[in-house]
């Protein structure tokens, strides 16, 4: 819930932004068509219905939400995105949102900083993480037309649609024991890779790609990376904490491409995700020339080196608000709680005789089963989906599943036998800084838990 405070200041706000840009007045205005000023009856009535349907949601602000990876804004995001609204910016060209634009380009600068990219790279706001991504692979088709795509297992699946919108080859790169990609299992008679595609911070388990060694061996081939950190990104940050294996992160700006989602850990509204290519020429792939836009500046326009037309200059208002307001620090002390309250869950797990915990977290997602009488993965599964209906049912705790296939089911849970393809595991994202404190009280949830689907 935005806080009291912050919604007070939207009311001064608007008016000081009145005495400022809205100096016009409506009284210029020809008739006022009613169709589009319904009177104040209607309004009510339909704010009301309007209430009451969002009424219908899930907590995601509240922190016994710790089930998907949703994560409420910051509520100065909220503010600045609602004041700029008013506005309406769009940061196509310099001629619809000439100064959100600019913050655009002073939010990538930070962007690029934060994520050890070379100053000078090349970098704009997307819609969301999968546009961004899409940018990323039709940039390494562009450079390799003839080399495939390679992803890994755990890939996020819209890199394999995306690929597919591009009419573009995909390899998967077989794992190894640890279940990372291993690249050296490739088969030597296909065709090299362009473009390696790692992720650090897996939307399933958090895992964080061993981008080290897998750099290594791009670089020594000759192919490409491109880093899908729309979720774990901001993780680079905490690399010298000493809560999170710094090597891979330590990598990062080795990278040719990444993306960054700020709506995924960055405390803004959707849509609001990143793209940056370390090598700025990159730029020159989406040159085109619009007869009616690009009018007000030389200057370059976002529009000339994105693959969207229109877009939402509040994203970019709402993130540079942001950043100005807690600066590097600020995400680092919040990714910290939540890095925190995931080892603590972890090993509150551990000690736990009803739950398993499958791994120690990498960042903030914790992964676990039910202990079942029997050790069968029918059994298993049965029990994960009972306890998350009762959870959300009873308002208790809201939790998410993901299934394991066999293979996974073997190597983080061996002892289990295998009667059907795959397993049904919980899983918590725990992506609120409250979170740490909510840690042991959710034990005592999940026991309880436990215990009502163990009778029904
Ligand atoms: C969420 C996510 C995406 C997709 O991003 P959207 O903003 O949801 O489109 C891609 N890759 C990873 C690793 C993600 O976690």
């Amino acid at each position: 819930m935005i806080p009291a405070s912050y919604i007070r200041r939207l009311g001064p706000l608007l008016e000081e932004l009145k005495q400022r840009f809205y100096q016009n007045d409506r009284s210029g205005v020809a008739q006022e068509s009613t169709a589009m000023n319904p009177d104040e009856k209607v309004l009510d009535s339909v704010f009301q219905t309007l209430v009451e349907r969002l009424s219908r949601n899930y907590p995601f602000h509240h922190h016994r939400y710790a089930g998907q990876m949703l994560k409420p804004p910051h509520p100065a995001a909220w503010l600045a995105y609602a004041l700029s609204m008013t506005v309406n910016p769009n940061n196509h060209a310099l001629d619809g949102g000439p100064e959100a634009s600019v913050m655009e380009k002073e939010v990538m600068e930070r962007l690029t900083a934060w994520t050890g990219f070379p100053a000078g790279s090349l970098g704009h706001l997307t819609s969301s993480g999968t546009i961004a991504n899409l940018e990323a692979l039709w940039v390494a088709r562009q450079l390799h037309p003839d080399r495939p795509v390679a992803i890994s297992s755990l890939s996020h699946y819209t890199h394999r649609r995306m690929c597919g919108l591009l009419n573009h080859p995909v390899v998967e790169v077989p794992s190894g024991d640890d279940g990372f990609p291993d690249p050296s299992l490739l088969d030597p008679a296909a065709p090299l890779p362009g473009t390696l595609v790692v992720t650090l911070g897996t939307t399933g388990q958090g895992r964080v790609e061993p981008l080290h060694t897998l750099v290594r061996w791009a670089e020594e081939k000759g192919v490409r990376i491109h880093v899908d950190a729309a979720y774990g990104g901001f993780y680079y940050l905490l690399r010298k904490s000493g809560l999170i294996d710094p090597e891979p992160w330590e990598a990062l700006p080795r990278a040719d491409s990444l993306v960054i989602d700020p709506h995924k850990h960055g405390l803004q509204p959707y849509g609001c995700g990143s793209v940056l290519f370390r090598d700025p020429s990159a730029g020159r792939f989406y040159h085109h020339d619009s007869p009616y836009t690009y009018f007000t500046s030389d200057e370059r326009h976002l529009g000339e080196i994105s693959l969207e037309c229109s877009r939402a200059g509040s994203a970019a208002v709402a993130l540079w608000l942001t950043m100005e307001l807690l600066s590097a620090e600020g995400l680092r002390s919040m990714l910290s709680d939540c890095r925190k309250a995931a080892l603590k869950l972890h090993e509150g797990l551990m000690e736990n005789d009803q739950f398993e915990s499958l791994m120690r977290p990498e960042l903030d997602i914790v992964t676990f089963v039910p202990r079942a009488k029997s050790s069968r993965c029918s059994e298993i599964s049965m029990l994960s989906k009972k306890i998350l209906k009762i959870g959300m049912q009873t308002d208790q705790l809201y939790l998410s599943t993901m299934d394991l296939d066999s293979q996974q089911v073997r190597r983080s849970l061996p002892g289990l036998e295998v009667d059907q393809d795959h397993v049904t595991v919980l899983r918590s994202v725990l992506m609120k800084p409250e979170h740490l404190s909510f840690v042991p009280e959710m034990l005592d949830r999940l026991n309880m838990l436990y215990r009502q689907a163990d009778r029904n």
